[in-house]
């Protein structure tokens, strides 16, 4: 799969198909959005919100959320706000998230499976157990 993307991309840069996506750094709308990685949102989401490539910051995150105040969500709205410019954030969730179902100790036991460290799930367990505990006011 990941071939057939690279052989694309190859395609695209030498038909320059890049052109008329130029835009600056600079989101035009001085807007970030915090939403879900949900594949169903790639397309969707510009399009319900009439926003076009170069409008927006857009950070996305398993969920569409934000649990750590030191985390790559925050550092992303950080830049965003203070070299980007961007005036303005929307948090946008989606029907159906399955961030919503997912059974973490279900999750870490597949990693085990595929020979993850006990050390690393551990970590990640604690991780994701602070996630999921933390009180409303520790949330950004
Ligand atoms: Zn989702």
């Amino acid at each position: 799969m990941i071939d057939e993307i690279l052989a694309y991309n190859r395609a695209f840069v030498t038909n320059k198909g890049y052109k008329p996506y130029t835009t600056s750094k600079y989101p035009d709308r001085k807007l970030a959005i915090v939403t879900c990685m949900d594949t169903r949102l790639i397309e969707l989401l510009p399009a319900a919100l009439g926003i076009k490539n170069g409008d927006a910051k857009i950070i996305k995150n398993a969920g569409g959320v934000i649990v750590h105040p030191f985390g790559s969500a925050v550092r992303s709205l950080l830049i965003a706000i203070y070299e980007l410019n961007v005036e303005e954030i929307m948090i946008i969730g989606h029907t159906d998230c399955g961030v919503g179902s997912i059974d973490i100790e279900a999750m870490l036991k597949k990693m085990e499976k595929r020979g993850i460290s006990e050390t690393v799930i551990r970590e990640l367990g604690s991780v994701t157990y602070t996630h999921l505990t933390l009180p409303t006011s520790d949330l950004v």
